[in-house]
């Protein structure tokens, strides 16, 4: 046994005959010999009745996914070199739920409800880790897709790739390739969003968050008329029942939102010309807002008696102060001018027409230019925050995320450039 050098668990004396079966290659299960019931993890006295009088009993080692996570990344620095893993928790026959890693597959294979077996991995002279597998045979049901389910789901965007895109641009550039500009393009439709640009956009940002050069993503639209002027009136018709109407609000309208905010990136929203409905709701799911003087914001939806159904009814209290966004939404005004929308709280910056395209370059170059996983964490941090989820939860995944940057093997060259010459902060700060 080679030395095994994650952490190995401490044996307690009411623990010892749990791991003593381990290594054995055998999975024990509590048991209380007065109330009956099976217990795990081991105890020393039984949860449900406080009898210490508790024996074993040896579980058959078959067990099914109940729920399981994929770890890609932000793991404790000696479980580095297993990336990617499958941590799960899976329901034994016998009814106890165990939290166990999945082994001996390609994770992408997991699936809930797979059939899994127990494993040992010896670690010491005390102990083996028990994990599971897929029992053969049964890893691929998860592919078997009925016919009928096939029929009312949309064509799948697995089919894509970035070279495909009809209603999008996707190029990857900048120093390093750290910038990936996505650029909305239909500007004969003032970038009205089809069924194909929701599917193509979603497939653009799910693919951007595996590209680890990239720090930073450019939405933005084609021509000089519009970002984006919301969902194509073309496509109403088709959505004239409701089933078709829910498909289009939640599912893609609700899956390009998630590919957006959870792309992991910086997202920068550059509004050159009108922004409106849902050109504002895709602007709203984004990190930063960059508009040109004379653009033209505005919430449309009430003018034909419905509401902004893209997050933008959710998200614009969420952004300004609410007495203003609930302006927006009632007015159902177009020609909110980008100074306006400014004052309100909205926008992050304003610029001059003859000025924007450098003044945004510019900041674009310069966010670029930072670590794309120190990015990455400050949006996962703020977002925590600003969702105005607890600050004790935001202050636990901002304790984290540092510490995980600071581990990280390029982020600690620079710290060693610091130590060695605590002076050059300073000297920086006077060349700037
Ligand atoms: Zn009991």
């Amino acid at each position: 046994m080679s030395e095994y050098k994650k952490p190995i668990p401490v044996i307690q004396p009411w623990t010892s005959e749990f791991w003593r079966a381990t290594k054995q290659h055998k999975l024990l299960i509590q048991k209380c010999n007065d109330c009956g019931i099976d217990i795990f993890y081991p105890r020393k006295y039984c949860p449900e009745c406080w009898s210490s009088n508790l024996g074993w009993s040896e579980a058959s080692g078959k067990a099914k996914v109940y729920t399981y996570t994929i770890m890609m990344d932000m793991v404790e620095p000696k479980f580095m070199p297993d990336l990617p893993y499958v941590l799960a928790m899976v329901d034994l026959e016998e009814g106890i739920r165990m939290t166990t890693r999945i082994v001996d597959c390609d994770p992408q294979d997991v699936a809930i409800g797979m059939d899994v077996e127990v494993v040992f991995e010896d670690i010491s002279e005390d102990c083996a880790l028990p994990m599971f597998r897929p029992v053969t045979g049964k890893k691929k049901d998860k592919d078997k897709v009925s016919p009928a389910q096939n029929e009312t789901r949309p064509p799948d965007t697995i089919e894509m790739s970035t070279d495909s895109y009809q209603t999008i641009m996707y190029e990857v550039g900048g120093a390093n390739n750290s910038i990936c500009r996505i650029t909305l393009n239909r500007p004969d439709k003032f970038n009205a969003i089809n069924r194909q640009m929701a599917r193509e956009l979603i497939h653009a940002f799910r693919n951007i968050r595996d590209v680890s050069s990239v720090g930073v993503v450019v939405l933005s639209g084609a021509g000089k008329e519009a970002f984006c002027t919301g969902g194509d009136l073309e496509i109403f018709p088709s959505l004239a029942e409701h089933q078709n109407c829910l498909n289009w609000m939640g599912h893609e309208g609700l899956d390009v939102q998630r590919a957006i905010t959870d792309c992991e990136k910086v997202v920068i929203c550059k509004i050159d010309g009108h922004c409106l409905a849902g050109g504002l709701e895709l602007a709203l799911c984004c990190d930063l807002i960059y508009a040109k003087e004379s653009a033209r914001i505005g919430t449309t939806e009430i003018n034909m008696g419905i509401l902004p159904g893209w997050g933008g009814t959710a998200r614009l209290p969420r952004s300004m102060p609410v007495f203003r966004a609930r302006e927006i939404v009632y007015s159902g005004r177009k020609d909110y001018t980008a100074k306006e929308m400014y004052e309100m709280g909205f926008l992050t910056r304003v610029f001059k027409d003859d000025e924007f395209e450098e003044k945004f370059e510019e900041i674009v170059a310069g966010i670029a230019s930072k670590k794309p996983i120190a990015l990455r964490m400050g949006k996962e941090v703020m977002a925590r925050s600003a969702e105005g989820g607890s600050i004790e939860t935001a202050l636990a995944v901002e304790r984290n995320g540092i510490t995980w940057l600071t581990y990280s093997p390029d982020i600690q060259a620079v710290m060693d450039m610091y130590r060695e010459k605590p002076g050059r902060l300073v000297e920086q700060q006077k060349k700037a």
